[in-house]
């Protein structure tokens, strides 16, 4: 079993600020925010990266995309707007090798992308 830092989070080993938890998907805010608001969605099944992903579980994905909208609106920023994001691997810039999505909002956010 893979054993991340988030693995212990939802095995509550270690503390975190949980904001949302169903039978498949945990959400916790981020140790060191990048936006006003920064939650972290994770899948509660092991998927180290986005490529170890089949396409059969797809739905993992769309589920903690689907998750992070919802508690968009519940918080009220959805209208104004917000940006997820997954990193894969090293020029991604992962460093938990547990996939997650990056909700990000709460203010308007620069553009992305750029190597460096
Ligand atoms: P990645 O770089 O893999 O896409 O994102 C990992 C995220 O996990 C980073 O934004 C980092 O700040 C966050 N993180 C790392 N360790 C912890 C932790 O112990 N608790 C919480 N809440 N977030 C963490």
């Amino acid at each position: 079993m893979s054993d991340t830092i988030f693995h212990k989070i939802m095995r509550r080993e270690i503390p975190a600020d949980v904001v949302y938890e169903d039978e498949n998907v945990i959400a916790f805010r981020d140790i060191a925010p990048q936006a006003p608001v920064h939650v972290l969605f994770v899948p509660k099944v092991d998927f180290a990266t986005l490529n170890d992903v089949p396409e059969d579980d797809a739905v993992v994905i769309g589920r903690l995309a689907t998750a992070a909208a919802r508690y968009a609106k519940k918080e009220g920023f959805a209208e104004n707007g917000y940006r997820i994001v997954m990193n894969c691997n090293a020029d991604g810039g992962q460093t938990v090798f547990q996939i997650h999505l990056h909700l990000l909002a709460g203010a308007p956010l620069g553009r992305f992308g750029t190597p460096g």
